[in-house]
């Protein structure tokens, strides 16, 4: 498991010891690593102190004034040479992933994957940041919009994504002319880390100042210097909804920009029109995939009445053939959860399901044994409930899917919005008019809304993000990349007059 890190001659993580120091920090305080699939103390990273946060900040303001005045294709072209490095390393920072965060190894694979398509994608939209031009109202004038870039990036985020979700910001903030600090999560610093030691070996080779990409280490705390920080003008912070409130009220007392990627809650509709064949793998892929701690894990599932019992038979027997176990294993479907106290969370909604009158068609378990020494692996449960429970309006990060039933199009949709999250949502149906209602101005009122398809993985070419709780933030594609850059509108005058606008008269 520590190849990758001996393969970039990364001295900074102990093995074990106590007293190593990585490149970022002075500090003496060690965050420990643990792999939730063995419980193994994976290493230990110095956490940034605040002295060290300082230096790094004015590291990244220096970098910034270099960065943003390299043509923005020649910055594409610094982060194709980053897509290059990281298919080189593709497996073996696949495998971190899957070992320090838990999620299969073909998960793993797949966040690597995720970075190497958004730096092609950021290489394409290097040369294409465009703004409009427009017909001024006076003669001899010509108006038109630019974008610049902001400066520096504050990046937060979390575990279960711990190094696709930096890159979806991270790529395109450095073509837009930025320059990023990133803190990961606290649960996953050594991917971050690894990640950081490819980034900095092409800047190095490319002899650009190394503050164009910066790490720092630590627990909310950390995080709080940078949402508090009035030289960091944007933080792009992912994670949970109360981490989300915190950091954007923060951010907004000192008029900063925030980019907030929080929690889901989503649904899958299932029509009396649905193909079962399809539907059934999307649900069970989206319910049980990475262990139900996917912000777009299918959670709810919402199913005519007239094909509830039979949708309910094949997901019982289809869960009776999930295989849980080490996620590295590629026979296994379902790994850990990300730690015990996940494990508690999970027993907790359990809990409550029954309290509030549902019913376990899948029962729960905490997995003990050969195997499961970790104490982090549990059985993905299916619970019958009624749409109003307040456990199933609340996201719960663990492998639980609560099953209701509906009749007619228009209260389906009614259920798959009545929760206060809004990131994904999907409709089974080969009925067209179901399809287009769902998609409509009265259907999803998610950021993603999906016909056929189930709630979890998305492509990078859309923009990513969620309605309501979930934050209203995008990142990724589409045009996302406008939150990284400042709008300019520029209004010259070529002529020998100066008429003012709305046709106002100013005689001296
Ligand atoms: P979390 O909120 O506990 O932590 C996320 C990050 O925020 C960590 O780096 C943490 O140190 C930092 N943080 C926490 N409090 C902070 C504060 N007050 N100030 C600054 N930083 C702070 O979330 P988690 O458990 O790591 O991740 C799971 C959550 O993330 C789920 O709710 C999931 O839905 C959400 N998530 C959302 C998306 C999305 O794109 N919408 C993607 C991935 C995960």
């Amino acid at each position: 498991m520590q190849t990758i890190l001996e393969k970039l001659n990364i001295k900074s993580v102990n093995f074990g010891t106590s007293t190593g120091l990585n490149a970022w920090s002075s500090g003496e305080e060690l965050l420990a690593s643990f792999s939730p699939v063995d419980n193994q103390l994976i290493a230990e990273v110095t956490k940034t102190t605040f002295q060290d946060y300082q230096q790094v900040v004015e590291k990244a303001n220096d970098a910034f004034k270099t960065w943003r005045n390299i043509p923005a294709p020649r910055r594409g072209e610094i982060v194709r040479q980053m897509g290059m490095a990281f298919r080189e390393y593709k497996s073996e920072l696949g495998k971190l992933v899957s070992y320090e965060m838990g999620k299969s190894l073909q998960e793993g694979l797949g966040e690597v994957q995720e970075i190497i398509d958004i730096c092609d994608f950021a290489v394409g939209l290097s040369r294409q940041l465009y703004g409009l031009t427009m017909h001024s109202e006076r003669p001899a004038h010509r108006m038109y919009e630019q974008y610049h870039p902001l400066g520096i990036v504050g990046i937060i985020s979390a575990f279960n994504f711990p190094v696709a979700v930096w890159s979806w910001n991270a790529m395109l903030a450095w073509v837009c002319g930025d320059v990023c600090i990133w803190k990961p999560s606290e649960k996953t610093p050594l991917t971050a880390i690894a990640c950081q030691h490819i980034i900095t070996s092409v800047l190095k080779e490319n002899d650009i100042p190394e503050g164009v990409s910066n790490i720092i280490t630590g627990d909310y705390q950390v995080g709080e210097w940078l949402t508090s920080d009035t030289r960091v003008p944007l933080i792009s912070a992912t994670g949970s909804t109360r981490m989300g409130k915190i950091v954007g009220a923060t951010v907004a007392a000192r008029m900063g920009k925030s980019l907030l990627e929080l929690g889901g809650n989503n649904a899958i509709i299932i029509t009396e029109n649905a193909d079962l064949n399809i539907a059934i793998p999307a649900v069970v892929f989206g319910a049980v995939g990475t262990a139900g701690q996917r912000c777009t894990s299918t959670r709810r599932l919402i199913i005519h009445e007239s094909i509830y019992e039979s949708v309910k038979e094949r997901l019982i027997k289809a869960y009776q053939q999930l295989r849980i176990g080490n996620p590295l294993d590629e026979n296994n479907h379902v790994g850990p959860l990300i730690d015990t106290k996940a494990v508690e969370a999970y027993t907790k909604a359990v809990e409550a399901v029954y309290q509030e009158g549902g019913k376990m068609l899948v029962d729960a378990e905490v997995l003990s044994g050969e195997g499961y020494e970790s104490g982090c692996y549990v059985k993905p449960c299916i619970a019958e409930v009624k749409p109003d429970f307040r456990i199933v309006k609340h996201e719960t990060f663990a492998p639980i899917l609560y099953l209701m039933s509906y009749s007619t199009i228009e209260e389906a949709i009614d259920i798959q919005n009545d929760v206060p999250q809004g990131l994904s949502s999907s409709i089974f149906t080969l009925n067209m008019r179901e399809a287009e209602m769902f998609l409509s101005v009265n259907g999803s009122d998610c950021g993603i809304a999906s016909v056929n398809i189930g709630t979890s993985g998305a492509e990078i070419g859309g923009a990513f993000g969620g309605e309501k709780e979930t934050g209203g933030g995008r990142e990724s594609g589409s045009d996302a990349w406008k939150a990284y850059m400042r709008r300019q509108t520029n209004t010259i005058n070529y002529g020998k007059e100066l008429p003012l606008a709305q046709g106002i008269k100013f005689n001296l």
